[in-house]
């Protein structure tokens, strides 16, 4: 995900991919990889972009949390940082796998610290593996959501301002977390990439009027 409204004008688009040679590069790489036995070399992996099938996908549970998987969630941290994302699935580099990365920093200005109950950042980034939501929580609310796989896209999506989070770490272990505000918000995103589902399924009309040529221009490059 990529907090689209909380950015100076411009930095965000800093995550701009030419959508012409980045389709091309997933084209021959997501048929065969997304579904692709293991083992991958995640020096290979790079962001796809909407229409890629993997993102429409359900993704699979995770067995077991082995040496590959800790070398793929080291290459997505590599990439969401690269692309100045606050988290990143396992679908949008093409693993059909149920699994994301997030990143929210704290800050001060945006009350946003890792020590509040519910945590509202995070101290560094997170792996979380077969992840479940519960307990949603509060009138939901409205964000302007950004997807690195949808450059230059973003749209108003209501999500319930807090939630919890059970997903395994890269130790093996399950762990439990309650969230709120922008991390709440960020696994809600992320969780929907895992079920197949992008912000183009839940932004409002409006916003979705709005982005309507951009989402063709994707469409155009895929072809
Ligand atoms: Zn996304």
């Amino acid at each position: 995900m990529w907090a689209g409204a909380r950015r100076e004008p411009g930095t965000g688009h800093g995550l701009y991919i030419d959508p012409v040679r980045a389709y091309a590069a997933a084209e021959s790489s997501v048929a065969t990889r997304y579904d692709r036995p293991m083992p991958v070399d995640p020096e290979s992996l790079s962001i796809v972009h909407y229409p890629a099938e993997v993102l429409r996908t359900r993704a699979r549970s995770v067995d077991h949390v082995t040496d590959e998987i800790r070398l793929v969630a080291a290459r997505m941290f590599v990439l969401m940082a690269e692309a100045e994302g606050v988290g990143l699935a396992a679908p949008q580099v093409g693993l059909s796998w149920r699994m994301f990365v997030a990143h929210v920093p704290e800050d001060q200005q945006e009350g946003r610290s890792v020590d509040s109950s519910p945590a509202s950042a995070t101290r560094a980034p997170q792996v979380y593996i077969n992840p479940v939501l519960s307990e949603p929580e509060g009138i939901v609310e409205p964000y302007d959501e950004g997807c690195l796989s949808l450059p230059g896209i973003s749209g108003e999506v209501l999500r319930p301002p807090r939630i919890t989070i059970t997903a395994t770490g890269l130790d093996g272990q399950r762990f439990t977390v309650r969230g709120e505000g922008l991390l709440a918000r960020c696994w809600q995103h992320e969780m929907d990439h895992l079920d197949g589902v992008l912000i183009l399924d839940r932004m409002s009309q409006l916003s979705r009027l709005k982005a309507r040529r951009a989402i063709k221009d994707l469409e155009r490059a895929a072809r």
